[in-house]
């Protein structure tokens, strides 16, 4: 009856679930119930009333990952995903899905149904462009990420904050998949063969580019700077010409605010190493890649536009004010987006978790050649971090390499 044990729905139970407990459905709705997820880690059913065209989606959170049952992740992951949904509905309503009931028991929540959105990084794939993204995505950065932060929020109620959304299990995921694994030769690592030369010198070879992402870990594991979405790829982001939706923080922690900035570049720079292999109409590739690197400049600089405009609207904490200050906060977050930018180009194409953008390069020699060339960008990224401090820094880098 859903109210005592959970267990995991198949189609029909949440169809059942969504007639019983979502007070969202005429009486007289005809339900059909479908699992459209395609992520690693939950359940995720649309149901559509067919009679008053009508639907919702209900996420469940399963007791393991679907890529991997090595992967034990509590499904209390569901609160943590539904309850900052909540909070960037607050700051970002035209950015988030809006939500409707959290389920402790079962732990699942409804959502609206963006089914005329698609996903980013499909549309990506297939070569389309979106030139509001960056405007959008910007904006709902530096809201999230600003007025979360101590320097918008009170300092006990941001503590409150940081402990309702401790997340130790997907933490560790992004500690070993992200900071760890890529970084030496770990069993679980993926390497395409053709690859794997580079990466046993350039990676894992080279000792300097180690400690780096050692000093990086540590402060992904103590930097609660804000309350970051913490799987900001384009995986994430529903799209369509004039609309941008950010779905799926089930990875939310108090974090470092460049976590998600790099996130989003290091995709679209994947798309870009996809377009560059794949498409062959010299001119179309030069648009689509020249569309991406606008997008990257544009992310950065609007960024920092943004963020500075908000910074003075905010009322801040005292000391926030100083002069100087301002600048040395942007600038280690930039530092830090330089720094995860390189993390993310790494792991996806070394780690366990893989982008399609690049998986889906057919031909060998191009593969390979994505790959060596994003790895090659991704160590000056890490390495060179401080010195990222405009858009075109990140476009005059991403040019170089690829
Ligand atoms: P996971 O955490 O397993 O990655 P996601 O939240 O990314 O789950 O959702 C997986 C897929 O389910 C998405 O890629 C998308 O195709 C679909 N989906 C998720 N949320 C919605 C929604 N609100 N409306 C329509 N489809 C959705
Ligand atoms: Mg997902
Ligand atoms: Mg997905
Ligand atoms: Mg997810």
């Amino acid at each position: 009856d859903f109210s005592t044990e959970y267990f995991t729905m198949n189609e029909e139970q949440a169809m059942e679930y969504a007639k019983k407990k979502l007070d969202y459905f005429k009486s007289d709705a005809e339900l059909t119930c479908k699992e459209i997820g395609d992520g690693n880690l939950n359940y995720v059913f649309q149901i559509v009333d067919e009679k008053n065209k009508n639907s919702i989606i209900l996420k469940q959170a399963g007791p393991v990952a679907r890529i991997s049952d090595e992967f034990k992740v509590s499904p209390d992951r569901n609160r943590i995903e539904s309850d900052i949904l909540k909070i960037q509905y607050e700051y970002v309503p035209e950015h988030t899905p809006k939500t409707y009931r959290y389920d402790p028991v079962m732990n699942c929540f409804a959502m609206e149904d963006l089914s005329e959105y698609e996903i980013m990084r499909s549309a990506l794939i297939k070569h389309q462009t979106f030139p509001e993204f960056a405007d959008h995505i910007t904006t709902f950065m530096v809201k999230t990420l600003l007025l979360t932060s101590d320097v918008a929020t009170n300092a006990k109620e941001k503590k409150a904050l940081v402990k309702s959304f401790i997340n130790p299990e997907l933490c560790e995921i992004t500690e070993d998949l992200v900071y760890t694994e890529p970084f030496y030769d770990c069993e679980r690592n993926e390497v395409f063969p053709a690859t794997r030369p580079f990466i046993e010198k350039e990676i894992w070879g080279d000792k300097q580019l180690q400690l780096e992402t050692a000093k990086l870990k540590f402060e992904f594991m103590t930097n609660a700077q804000s309350l970051i979405h913490g799987d900001l790829h384009t995986g994430s982001v529903f799209i369509k010409k004039d609309s941008t939706k950010v779905i799926d923080p089930e990875f939310a922690f108090y974090g470092p605010a460049g976590y998600d900035i790099g996130n989003v570049v290091a995709n679209l720079i994947f798309a870009y190493a996809n377009g560059q292999a794949t498409i062959s109409d010299a001119e179309e590739r030069d648009q689509f890649q020249k569309y991406i690197t606008t997008t990257i400049r544009d992310v950065i600089d609007l960024f920092k536009v943004k963020f500075n405009k908000l910074w003075q609207e905010t009322d801040k904490e005292f000391v926030a004010n100083y002069e100087g200050f301002q600048n040395y906060y942007l600038n280690s977050i930039l530092k830090d987006t330089a720094a995860v930018v390189g993390l993310e180009l790494t792991r996806r194409i070394i780690g366990l978790a893989k982008v399609a953008d690049i998986t889906s390069i057919k031909q060998e020699e191009a593969r390979q050649k994505a790959e060596i060339n994003c790895l090659t960008a991704a160590k000056q990224f890490i390495l060179n971090r401080e010195t990222f401090k405009t858009g075109d820094n990140f476009v005059f880098q991403i040019k170089k390499a690829l």
